[in-house]
């Protein structure tokens, strides 16, 4: 057992007060504590995934050690393999005439501090340890605060790291939205947020209070645009098999499908067929993760009845008698699509979080575009097609946080490249050397050439007319 140390404030200043004493973080250092935290995945993962298990009712080990464990366990292993290169020099082009002096300039990266982790309950490990990642590699210490939406594995990953790392190097704290909000208004050197875009702008607002940079992973409902120059067959089944990950519950899950208005019969019996082939039952099979808990599982079952009542056109993968009663029962939902609800409906409006999309109809890739941009800036844009023009066109009309082609979610799981949102699904990014430098003080240090020549120049005080002459003479436009 590592030492406790009091109030989460507490833990945050005697972190500090160590970075204080402690700045230089050689990457020997940063590679042993990335080293340390794998090994205590490594050693106790079966822990942490049994818990998952338990706090979902019955989402299958090995869903969660593909998601979290191996998720977790490949960004610290990216960080750890490639620190060296990323904290490598970075020399800078000095201006002219001090170049020609001798002068020099780089950047160093310097590490932060303490960085606050707060993660989310669909991906309770990866959201806190996926950011850790960065943040050891960068140099810095961290507290995490995993959800209470998922309890048993917030206390698990809790024991474990109180039992296996130094708190004044990574601490854990557990509790409800209370503590969430006692944290988020800590003087941390950087906080990453991982949630809704709601809380996100309440956890900008109390980092403000301390002037806290902050990283906000948020959702939203990112698009999908099948075009009529894809296999239409491979399309549906990509989106299918995306769309049931972890039960729907993922922020880049695809949830409006753009599709050509003659395909769209087609494509939603092929996305239903993939989901029925992929799971012959949903009651009681393990293979669908269900939804965390009853309010989240009501939560979704409201936006479908309300679709439905609102004389939407919705179609199911497997008929089920009584939908509430799955929210009572092991809380696993077929897979819903709604053809072109009402625009004022919650499934047009809020992001789905589950099995369920969104099929609209178009004819013309424009008015797709047009929607879009009229829609919060989502975290993931996919494009299912072979038509290089029309891709181009929606590349450069559109933003989003990533973008996948011809699948689903597949730039997320890139350690290489950055992961973001922008605009309401967030804003700064972690994995990769963007990763690394979002959480390092980036410093710029110039060295002086040991003539000045400014006194040579004319210069200096005192001033005579020639100098505002030769200042104007420099206003040019070249
Ligand atoms: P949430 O916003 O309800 O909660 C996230 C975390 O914030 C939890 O730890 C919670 O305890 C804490 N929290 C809640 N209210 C708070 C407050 N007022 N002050 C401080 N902390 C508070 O999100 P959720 O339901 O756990 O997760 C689902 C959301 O997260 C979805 O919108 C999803 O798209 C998003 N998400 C984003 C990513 C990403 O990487 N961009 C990944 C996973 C989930």
């Amino acid at each position: 057992m590592t030492q406790q140390i009091g109030s989460m404030a507490e833990l945050l200043h005697a972190q500090q007060q160590e970075h204080m004493q402690h700045r230089h973080v050689s990457s020997e250092q940063r590679r042993a504590r990335l080293q340390q935290i794998i090994d205590v995945v490594v050693a106790n993962y079966q822990v942490i995934v049994a818990a998952m298990e338990d706090d979902f009712a019955g989402r299958s080990q090995g869903f969660s050690v593909m998601n979290d464990i191996l998720g977790s366990l490949a960004s610290l292993k990216y960080a750890r393999d490639n620190l060296d290169s990323w904290m490598g020099s970075d020399n800078r082009q000095v201006f002219s005439p001090y170049d020609q002096l001798g002068s020099t300039a780089r950047i160093e990266y310097q590490a932060k501090g303490s960085v606050g982790i707060i993660g989310t309950w669909n991906a309770p490990l990866y959201t806190l340890l996926s950011p850790l990642a960065c943040v050891l590699a960068a140099g810095n210490r961290a507290i995490l605060k995993p959800s209470e939406v998922t309890p048993k594995t917030a206390a698990a990953i809790a024991t474990v790291f109180a039992n296996e790392i130094d708190p004044l190097i990574v601490g854990v704290v557990i509790g409800g939205v209370d503590v969430g909000v006692e944290f988020s208004h800590l003087p941390f050197d950087h906080l990453i947020f991982t949630g809704s875009t709601s809380v996100g702008k309440k956890i900008m607002q109390a980092a403000a209070q301390n002037l806290v940079p902050v990283t906000l992973e948020l959702g939203g409902k990112s698009p999908v645009i099948v075009s009529n120059s894809c296999d239409l067959a491979e399309t549906c089944k990509r989106i299918a098999i995306a769309k049931s990950n972890n039960g729907g519950q993922l922020c880049i899950s695809p949830d409006i499908i753009y599709v050509p208005k003659a395909h769209i019969e087609q494509a939603a019996t092929l996305m239903l067929d993939t989901y029925r082939s992929l799971f012959p039952v949903i009651t009681d099979n393990v293979d669908v993760v269900p939804i965390v808990n009853t309010a989240h599982c009501q939560r979704i079952v409201d936006v479908l009845s309300q679709a439905q009542e609102a004389e939407s056109d919705v179609r199911v993968s497997h008929s089920v008698d009584n939908l509430q009663a799955c929210v009572s029962q092991d809380k696993r939902l077929p897979l819903h699509l709604v053809i072109a609800p009402n625009k004022s409906t919650r499934i047009m409006q809020e992001e789905i979080f589950g099995p369920a999309a969104v099929l609209l109809p178009y004819d013309d890739i424009n008015d797709v575009i047009n929607d879009i941009n009229l829609r919060d800036k989502p975290l993931a844009l996919y494009y299912f097609g072979e038509d290089q023009a029309e891709l181009d066109l929606v590349l450069a009309n559109t933003t989003s946080g990533g973008v996948s082609i011809n699948d689903c979610l597949m730039h997320a799981a890139m350690h290489d490249a950055p992961f973001g949102g922008v605009g309401a699904s967030g804003m700064g990014h972690y994995h990769g050397i963007e990763g690394f430098k979002a959480l390092s003080h980036a410093r710029t240090v110039f060295v002086a050439p040991q003539h000045d020549p400014r006194g040579e120049w004319g210069l200096l005080p005192p001033h005579h007319d020639q100098f505002k002459d030769m200042m104007v003479a420099q206003v040019t436009a070249d």
